[in-house]
């Protein structure tokens, strides 16, 4: 990834346009708006493909079988 620019993991906008919170992730460093902070926690498989390793997060609490 060479664009380092800050910007949402999910949306894509950048801390110009909405509030971003930094995240660190295995070493690295992403960031997210606080729309999208609930995604990362409830439904991180969402974000599969946009942040490397997440598909290895599960997502917190209920479990409805
Ligand atoms: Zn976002």
């Amino acid at each position: 990834m060479s664009d380092h620019k800050a910007s949402c993991v999910h949306c894509g906008r950048t801390s110009e346009q909405v509030p971003l919170l930094s995240i660190t992730f295995q070493s690295d460093q992403y960031w997210i708006c606080p729309q999208h902070l609930p995604v990362l926690i409830h439904k991180p498989q969402m974000l599969v493909g946009k942040l490397p390793g997440v598909e290895n997060l599960k997502a917190e609490g209920h479990d409805h079988h």
